[in-house]
């Protein structure tokens, strides 16, 4: 069963409400019983002390004088209080009529102190106070009898009450209580319908925060900025999504103008040839694109999966360095490496360092017009360092901070026409990351750059051992 939050409040007031009152009520009850018996046991004790006294008074006279003034006494009593009184010799010496209809033997009495007992005495209930005294040196046992009938009637009303008034109170109580939950949600109901008017189209609306410093004020500000992070988010989104058909464009725009140049009139086969190498150049920088783009998505998706295992870094180095080496040259630039004859065991992805890599050293040697690329890399501290440094255009102050961003490209090698989608420094940074490194740069404006990559080295005996076994893990991306 579904309940909302303002009925489960009101259920549990009417029942904490229900219980409350009938413990009350019972206790109430208890206490006014307890207090009729104190004060019935008092007026019969009294009531005996009385006989005692006349008894006393009148013995010395003779028994007929004692009957006489004991009944004289019992003509004063008009609370309907009565009593009974035996000699001596067990013989009664004053009894009214009503003490015959006793339908219990009253209980034996203790030599000293009194006996009370509640029994019927022709249909009226009665307390009787028993004691047994010594008058004139004979003993006398006494009978004090009260009826309880007026506090009967005093405890039977106060029941009524009770029984009529209880449930009023509770149902009374629990309206209260419906009323006042629904005005302590009232302010979660505004925040479920300003929530509900937030959508894609006005992310930058936010909740009403409510005056009271209170727990609905906390969730407010805490959706608040919840809200926050995702207009950021989405506008990131947008950007990357609208930075990305922008890139994609170029070179599809490419392929379609050489395309339609070349059909537009008969030419000669070297033509056709020069218009079909452009196209593939073009298709190729998309294919690129396209897969940077799929390897970032996979990546935020959580869903790009590394292959750890436990080797050693050189012979990526040396990969790369070959690769390397092979652009340089085709660019005219010098080449060096300087790589420490040591091992430098890591727990890498081959084909996501060499990825690495070569991303910083396609970089060097596409912004280095002339000059030369280093690749180094050294032990220290506990951490492999490679190196990838250049003498080219280097990056301007303003541009460094934003280089590894999505798309970010700094504006002077955008005006130099330098071909690139500004994703391989994000995409290396990711890859840094997944290995538990980091990735660095120093660059000034027209005197190269220089980027670092710093990787955590396994202690000898874990390679020695892991890599015996082979050992491999895989970990799953989120950027
Ligand atoms: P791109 O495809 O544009 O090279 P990257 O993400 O690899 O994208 O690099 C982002 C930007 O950082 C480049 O556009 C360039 O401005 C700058 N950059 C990267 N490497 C170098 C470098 N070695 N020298 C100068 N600028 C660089």
């Amino acid at each position: 069963m579904h309940l909302t939050i303002r009925a489960r409040l009101t259920l549990l007031y009417f029942v904490v409400l229900a219980a409350s009152f009938v413990a009350f009520f019972w206790i109430c009850d208890f206490g006014f019983r307890r207090s009729i018996e104190i004060t019935v046991n008092d007026a019969s004790r009294s009531n005996l002390e009385t006989v005692r006294r006349v008894i006393d008074g009148s013995l010395p006279r003779g028994i007929p004088k004692v009957q006489k003034e004991l009944s004289e006494l019992a003509g004063l009593w008009a609370n309907g209080a009565i009593f009974e009184v035996a000699g001596p010799d067990g013989q009664s010496i004053f009894r009214p009529k009503r003490f015959q209809a006793l339908q219990a033997p009253l209980p034996e009495v203790p030599a000293q102190g009194i006996s009370f007992l509640t029994t019927n005495l022709e249909a009226l209930q009665y307390r009787i106070a028993r004691e047994r005294v010594v008058i004139g040196g004979g003993v006398f046992l006494i009978d004090a009898a009260v009826p309880t009938e007026p506090f009967d009637q005093a405890l039977d009303g106060f029941r009524l009450t009770e029984k009529r008034f209880l449930p009023l109170l509770v149902v009374l109580a629990s309206l209260l209580g419906y009323w006042l939950s629904g005005r302590a949600l009232a302010p979660v109901n505004r925040i479920v319908e300003s929530a509900e008017s937030i959508g894609v189209q006005n992310l930058s609306r936010r909740l009403e925060v409510p005056r009271a410093k209170d727990e609905l004020r906390r969730l407010t500000e805490t959706l608040n900025a919840m809200l926050g992070r995702i207009e950021s988010s989405v506008a990131h989104i947008t950007q990357f999504t609208a930075d990305a058909s922008h890139d994609l464009r170029t070179p599809l725009a490419l392929i379609r103008t050489n395309a339609e140049l070349a059909l537009r009139r008969h030419r000669r086969e070297e033509e056709y040839r020069e218009t079909l190498r452009r196209i593939l150049a073009a298709a190729e920088e998309s294919t690129q694109l396209i897969e940077q783009l799929l390897t970032l998505a996979r990546a935020d998706a959580g869903a790009a999966q590394l292959r750890f295992e436990t080797a050693d870094l050189s012979q990526v180095l040396y990969k790369a360095s070959q690769h390397a080496r092979i652009l340089a040259q085709a660019k005219g630039l010098e080449f060096s490496e300087e790589i420490d004859c040591e091992p430098f065991p890591v727990s890498l992805d081959s084909s996501a360092m060499e990825r690495l890599l070569l991303a910083l050293l396609d970089n060097a040697v596409k912004y280095t017009p002339g000059g030369s690329v280093t690749l180094r890399a050294y032990l220290c501290e506990g951490q492999a360092i490679v190196e990838v440094q250049d003498t080219g255009v280097g990056i301007c102050q303003t541009d460094l901070p934003h280089i590894f961003d999505r798309f970010y490209r700094a504006d002077q090698t955008r005006s130099r026409e330098v071909r690139g989608s500004g994703l391989g420094l994000a995409i290396a940074r990711w890859i840094a990351e997944m290995h538990k490194g980091t990735i660095e740069v120093e660059s000034e404006l027209g005197h190269g750059s220089l980027f670092r990559i710093r990787l955590l080295l396994l202690n000898e005996e874990t390679f020695d051992v892991r890599a015996s076994e082979g050992q491999t893990t895989t970990a799953n991306s989120a950027v």
